[in-house]
């Protein structure tokens, strides 16, 4: 059945409203890609103030390139910092692998990759879209579709009703519960704490991440003087510290490691630290039915391995925005935007599983053949198999479908 849509233009004000659930990366990106576009879009997010956690964030140039479709990058740019290459180490000190913009496999442009603190990127997110288009403290508790709308349910506040609801609820998304049972999000197996810090050592020469034993520590410059730095470790799920021991167990667990590791640990107040078990979801080939689809995280959620899973986000805001704008109907449009997503977000969510899995290894033999494997492939290949993912722009990719 042909359900007509709203085409972006003019009629805004008269079009039938989409609905967002989720103000994370996704929500407001989708939000922001869909107002540009024309429409009427309201977010309704749960958390009664924007609380992103108090860590950074990578963006690649695949999402770079749509933010500044966006009209956001150059913001963006301003608070963060743009990364001029990096390196992969060992604990003990040792250089695996150096991506220079300057060394060998120079001539393939280095793809871009913004470091920023994650509230400002979701505040300059927030300040890109018009000032009632989110709605805080508003939990969605589920929705009902019929053939003439969507109407969203909410724990403390009436209903909405609109033409499309787009569940941007992240992994443990209420919307993708009710489209397809609630499943539990999968555990890779490691576990991962995160800080920011202004250490008194200049570190920033250190920026990469460092392997050690089942064991990993990134340090990741956000401007500002300010680093951004994640640890992993194998263990099991739901282990947590006690209060107050958190960046002691973690000092105790990185000692010896190079690259001021420690330091950098030493540096961070032990309330700022923050301590997450590595969940993703199993891919699935649809988000959508009838009038209701997912973005995000609530769509694909993936391991942090390749630093992607907002960068995905926000390549489906763009594709999902113009599938609306382009196609005649409302199906059209949510199965062109399926379509050309769902290869991309698969393909990258095993990806970063499989990568995450070799570089936690624990066993010396296999770890010492990997590190010799990536010393000795050369930057242009490492480079290579980044750009298959940097260096894609979702504003241009073809939309298949009927009207393709
Ligand atoms: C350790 C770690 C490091 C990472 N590093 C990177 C990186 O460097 N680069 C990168 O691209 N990605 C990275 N990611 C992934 C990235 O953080 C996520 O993919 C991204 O934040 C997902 O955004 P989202 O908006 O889909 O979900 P979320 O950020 O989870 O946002 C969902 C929003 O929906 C709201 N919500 C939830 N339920 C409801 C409800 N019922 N009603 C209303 N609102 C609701 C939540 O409050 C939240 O604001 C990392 C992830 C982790 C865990």
């Amino acid at each position: 059945m042909a359900r007509s849509f709203p085409h972006g233009d003019s009629r805004r004000g008269s079009s039938p409203r989409i609905i967002v659930i989720g103000g994370g990366i996704a929500g407001l990106t989708a939000a922001i890609a869909l107002w540009r576009a024309g429409c009427d879009v309201r977010v309704f997010e749960q958390a009664a103030e924007l609380n992103e956690v108090g860590a950074g964030i990578t963006l690649w140039s695949n999402a770079t390139v749509v933010l500044a479709r966006l009209g956001v990058l150059e913001r963006l740019r301003e608070l963060g910092h743009r990364a001029r290459g990096g390196m992969i180490g060992t604990d003990r000190g040792k250089i695996i692998s150096r991506l220079d913009p300057h060394g060998p496999g120079k001539d393939l442009a280095m793809p871009e990759i913004l470091a920023i603190h994650r509230a400002e990127l979701q505040q300059t997110l927030f300040d890109a879209l018009p000032g009632t288009t989110v709605t805080l403290a508003a939990r969605c508790t589920g929705f009902d579709q019929d053939d003439s709308g969507v109407t969203a349910h909410f724990a403390d506040r009436a209903d909405e009703r609109g033409a499309l609801l787009i569940g941007a609820d992240g992994i443990h998304s209420v919307i993708r519960a009710q489209l397809w049972g609630d499943e539990a999000p999968r555990y890779a197996g490691y576990t991962c704490w995160r800080g920011i810090t202004a250490p008194a050592a200049d570190v920033a020469g250190h920026s990469g991440e460092i392997w050690g034993r089942g064991q990993r520590f990134g340090i990741v410059p956000i401007g500002g003087q300010r680093i951004y730095w994640y640890a992993t470790a194998n263990a099991k799920r739901g282990n947590s510290d006690p209060p107050g021991a958190r960046k002691k167990r973690l000092l105790q667990r990185f000692a010896g490691w190079q690259f001021q590791v420690p330091e950098i640990i030493e540096s961070t107040p032990d309330t700022a630290i923050l301590h997450n078990d590595i969940l993703d979801r199993p891919p699935r080939t649809t988000w959508t039915r009838g009038r209701v689809t997912l973005v995000g995280d609530a769509a694909h959620a993936t391991t942090p391995n390749l630093g992607q899973g907002a960068a995905m986000a926000i390549e489906d805001s763009i594709v999902l925005a113009r599938a609306v704008t382009e196609r005649g109907d409302l199906g059209a449009a949510l199965a062109a935007y399926e379509a050309a997503r769902v290869e991309r977000t698969t393909m990258i969510t095993g990806l970063s599983r499989r990568l995450g899995r070799m570089f936690q290894w624990e066993n010396p033999a296999a770890r010492w053949l990997r590190d010799r494997l990536f010393a000795m492939t050369p930057a242009s290949i490492h480079r290579r198999q980044l750009d298959r993912i940097a260096r894609y722009d979702a504003s241009r990719v073809a939309l298949p479908g009927p009207d393709s």
